[in-house]
């Protein structure tokens, strides 16, 4: 049986005509392609009772990536994650080409940290000739990064439900880190009926507060010392939330001006937002996550925390 205890969570897959047996060996882990052997592998691994988690990522993994996929090893049987730069997220212009790539790293990563099955597929066998079905959640995408990268969350919610369909898991693991994204995801699975439990992870940080991301390897050493006015930022809003403050615009303004009083930073957003409904809110009484995105050089970054949870 695959358990939670293997040696690096792996386990030996036997495959005969298209029948998948867990035989519970450790034995490393399979990579895999092409869709339908992905489908067929899920459906014989739902049919053994196997529960599936899934942890999506567009490789060049890192701390964070391995975090989410550490916590989906402990919670289920098998772990799949997919390595797969989604074409459809990136705007004209934006750095899909650019975008880091390092497939043998990843999977050495992800063997280490008790990945059981990599997806990673071709663009061909993704969006094929005369593809035309995408997925739009309308409201939550509306603001923050909504504002400045009008087709990620149409590309985002697409490719997500297409890896859903895919890999068919029990429970998907998403990282605050793209908070936006795990609201959008949240809702999309409620509103069209999955069953599928989506679990929010905690941003993982480099050890001077810079949230890890894999644009982060486009940064100099000058603009990534820059690039920690953002996690310093977020510290300074809680603290002045920890002496009382309640009002957004005086949160904001502070840390406009941390961030700003570093070179080569140039704001996108700062926002303070409804943790839920992503509407910009005046006051965090009721609740408020801020939210920021920013150019540090040609490196656009973003982080969030949490001031004050809905009902606190
Ligand atoms: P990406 O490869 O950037 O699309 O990210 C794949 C998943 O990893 C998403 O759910 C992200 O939110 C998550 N993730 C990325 N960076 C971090 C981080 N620093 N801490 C926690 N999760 C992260």
């Amino acid at each position: 049986m695959a358990s939670k205890t293997s040696v690096s969570g792996a386990f030996l897959l036997f495959i005969n005509l298209n029948e998948v047996s867990v035989i519970g060996k450790v034995f490393g882990m399979k990579i895999v392609e092409d869709i339908k052997e992905m489908q067929g592998l899920a459906e014989s691994l739902r049919k053994q009772g196997k529960k599936i988690a899934f942890v999506p990522t567009m490789g060049y993994l890192h701390e964070g990536h391995l975090s989410l996929m550490r916590y989906g090893r402990e919670i289920a049987d098998v772990l799949v994650t997919s390595i797969y730069v989604n074409p459809a997220q990136f705007a004209p212009g934006e750095d899909f080409e650019e975008y880091p790539r390092d497939f043998e790293r990843d999977v050495r990563l992800s063997e280490k940290v008790g990945v059981d099955i990599i997806f990673t597929t071709t663009d061909e066998q993704m969006y094929p000739e005369r593809y035309q079905t995408y997925v739009e959640v309308k409201e939550v995408t509306k603001n923050l990064c909504g504002r400045s990268r009008p087709v990620f969350f149409r590309g985002v919610a697409t490719v997500v439900t297409k890896l859903f369909n895919i890999v068919k898991p029990h429970v998907a693991i998403f990282g605050e880190k793209d908070y936006q994204q795990l609201i959008t995801i949240q809702r999309m699975v409620s509103d069209l009926n999955y069953d599928i439990e989506i679990i929010g992870r905690p941003i993982v940080r480099e050890p001077d507060g810079l949230a890890m991301s894999s644009r982060n390897a486009y940064l100099s050493v000058d603009e990534r010392k820059s690039a920690l006015s953002l996690s310093r930022s977020l510290k300074i809003a809680q603290e002045m939330v920890q002496a009382g403050e309640t009002s957004s615009s005086k949160i904001i303004e502070r840390v406009c001006h941390e961030i700003t009083s570093e070179p080569y930073t140039k704001i996108d957003y700062v926002q303070i937002c409804h943790p839920q409904t992503l509407v910009d809110v005046d006051d965090i009484s009721g609740g408020g996550v801020l939210a920021l995105a920013v150019w540090v050089g040609k490196t656009r970054l973003i982080d969030n925390c949490m001031l004050k949870e809905v009902g606190e």
